[in-house]
């Protein structure tokens, strides 16, 4: 079965409101096409970029509904926002915040719960993927990660050594490693893959067996980068 493709744009700490021309861009190049598209811009920038005719996400939530947690933004808050899509552990989270698979699971439990559809990382280090230990980190990393509902959840498989350096793995070993991830979260949940995707290689990627789209740091910054991202996919 052919899933219908997601390209999602993890902005992380940039952009502003001057920026958002660039989701009417992107906007205006998706519109009719057969692919979703969504832009996961800083929780300040989710109300003002939502009705632009691009599904807006978060980068992150917190679990818990309401509560003492000073910084903290609930999936029912960006819900209200107007998010509709929210990443949970992206690498720069579990390395910079010591997010564990438990809390990434509970995150996307909470994302799912409040109607969003969440986008849960997974990946390994360049030192496991040498170790010969990649596909194992993932799976552990799902085994401790996945949320109880496969509904609204997409994976990302992001090679934590492939982020915002302009390596990527071969053609076979994303192969491998979407086969893997297929193989425990079924044929209905989308597998993006994601590690500097860019105009020059997105057709490539996205033609990979069980690759259904691509998560997209640097270049979903600017519509001139981002839009060929998401025609790529039609590209044969
Ligand atoms: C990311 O951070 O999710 C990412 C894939 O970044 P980049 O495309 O810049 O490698």
């Amino acid at each position: 079965m052919t899933l219908r493709k997601l390209i999602a744009g993890n902005w992380k700490m940039h952009g502003s409101l001057s920026v958002l021309t660039e989701i009417d861009t992107i906007a205006a190049a998706a519109k009719g096409r057969d692919v979703d598209v969504a832009i996961c811009p800083p929780f300040t920038l989710i109300a003002r970029a939502t009705g632009r005719g691009v599904a807006i996400g978060a980068q992150d939530c917190h679990a818990a509904a309401k509560g003492a947690h000073t910084g903290c933004v609930s999936a029912a808050m960006l819900v209200e926002a107007g998010a509709a899509y929210c990443i949970v552990g992206h690498s720069e989270r579990r390395a910079d915040n010591f997010e564990t698979d438990a809390d990434v699971k509970a995150k996307a439990d909470a994302v799912i719960g409040a109607g969003m559809t969440a986008i849960l990382c997974v990946g390994e280090t360049v030192e496991q993927r040498r170790a010969g230990q990649a596909v194992e980190v993932v799976e552990a990393q799902l085994a401790g990660s996945l949320p109880a509902s496969r509904d609204n959840l997409a994976i990302a498989y992001e090679p934590v050594w492939a982020i915002g350096t302009g390596l990527v793995p071969s053609n076979a070993d994303v192969a491998e490693m979407h086969a893997a991830i297929r193989a425990v979260v079924g044929p209905d949940v989308r597998i993006l893959y994601g590690g500097s995707v860019k105009p020059s290689n997105a057709a490539e990627l996205l033609h990979v067996a069980n690759v259904d789209g691509a998560l997209v740091g640097g270049a979903s910054l600017t519509a001139a980068d981002f839009v060929p991202i998401i025609e790529a996919v039609s590209v044969r």
